[in-house]
């Protein structure tokens, strides 16, 4: 989607290592078998300096994911918090996008990853606009995949999982290909998921709506923070399943994500859903406001470096 701009230093195991050292063997466990778990966050230039979004709320994720996995992280959450803070000081980056990973290494094979250890890295590197420059601002073209969302009986959607991104790579390169610029999955009944990065809501009637976590997405913490400023900024706000009408029939979509930030989406299936709407406006303006400080009541957001 992006070329990595490369940093100078990945945090690994506990130190800060040159960035082209941070390799990995190619028998690690989760090269061939998708045993690793993620996270996706961002740093911003906020009012007093530079700042990582709700990076708290991030480290906790990764350790629920990992615990779906039964997998140690060797880390708690306040160390991860404080090695990410020092990878983003390392690098010298006023604003990046963050990667934190803790995957099965090297020296055990076989689908079981009990044995294999567990590494993990945190890198950064800048990743301005994740569904290109244009998308914040005018919105994109989508279409409903036919690839389905796992079902939350197969590799459950809450779980952030490497392996997870097999079927959201299925989706969204079928959707390149078809010429939109993301994805929409439908789950195994044929509701509403999420796209193959973001999470989505809908406005109708002022009334904004997302497909609830029972219908099988992951927990977005940009979700979270829409649906929090939208009852601070008097927007009525539910959580219910939608079939692929719902999404035609709106009158405003949009994406949310960690990289996706908030991202309008102008068609679906070639149905207009038009420029981004008042709703969707007022919305990314209050995220941006409050990753970057500017909001008082959202403070405790932010983890200045
Ligand atoms: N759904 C999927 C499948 C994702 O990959 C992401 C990005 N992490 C999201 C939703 C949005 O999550 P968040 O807002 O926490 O980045």
């Amino acid at each position: 989607m992006a070329e990595v701009q490369a940093a100078d230093y990945i945090w690994k195991n506990g130190e800060l290592v040159k960035w082209d050292e941070a390799t990995t063997h190619v028998l690690s466990h989760s090269l061939h078998y998708g045993s690793a778990v993620f996270e996706g966050l961002r740093c911003y230039e906020a009012k007093d300096g530079s700042s990582v979004f709700r990076l708290r709320d991030h480290m906790e994720r990764l350790h629920r994911s990992a615990s779906v996995f039964m997998m140690d992280i060797p880390y708690s959450v306040d160390e991860l918090c404080e090695a990410t803070l020092e990878t983003v000081r390392a690098n010298e980056l006023k604003a990046c996008y963050i990667r934190p990973i803790a995957y099965r290494g090297y020296g055990f094979m076989g689908v079981d990853p009990t044995d294999a250890p567990v590494d993990v890295c945190i890198a950064c590197w800048p990743w301005p606009a994740y569904l290109g420059p244009e998308a914040l601002e005018n919105g994109i073209d989508v279409c409903i995949s036919s690839w389905r969302q796992r079902s939350a009986n197969a590799l459950p959607p809450a779980v952030k999982a490497a392996g997870s991104y097999a079927n959201s790579a299925l989706a969204h390169m079928e959707a390149a290909q078809n010429g939109y610029a993301e994805a929409v999955l439908l789950n195994e009944y044929g509701h509403v998921c999420e796209g193959s990065g973001e999470n989505i809501f809908i406005v109708r009637d002022g009334i904004l709506s997302t497909p609830p976590l029972s219908d099988g997405l992951l927990e977005g913490i940009t979700r979270d923070s829409i649906m929090q400023l939208a009852v601070d900024l008097d927007i009525d706000v539910i959580e219910e399943s939608l079939v692929r009408s719902d999404l035609y029939l709106a009158d405003e979509v949009f994406f949310t994500g960690s990289a996706a930030e908030v991202t309008p989406i102008g068609s679906i299936d070639h149905r207009r859903i038009g420029k981004p709407g008042e709703v969707t406006k007022a919305l990314q303006k209050a995220y941006f406001e409050a990753a970057t400080g500017n909001n008082d009541d959202y403070t405790d957001w932010l983890a200045y470096l």
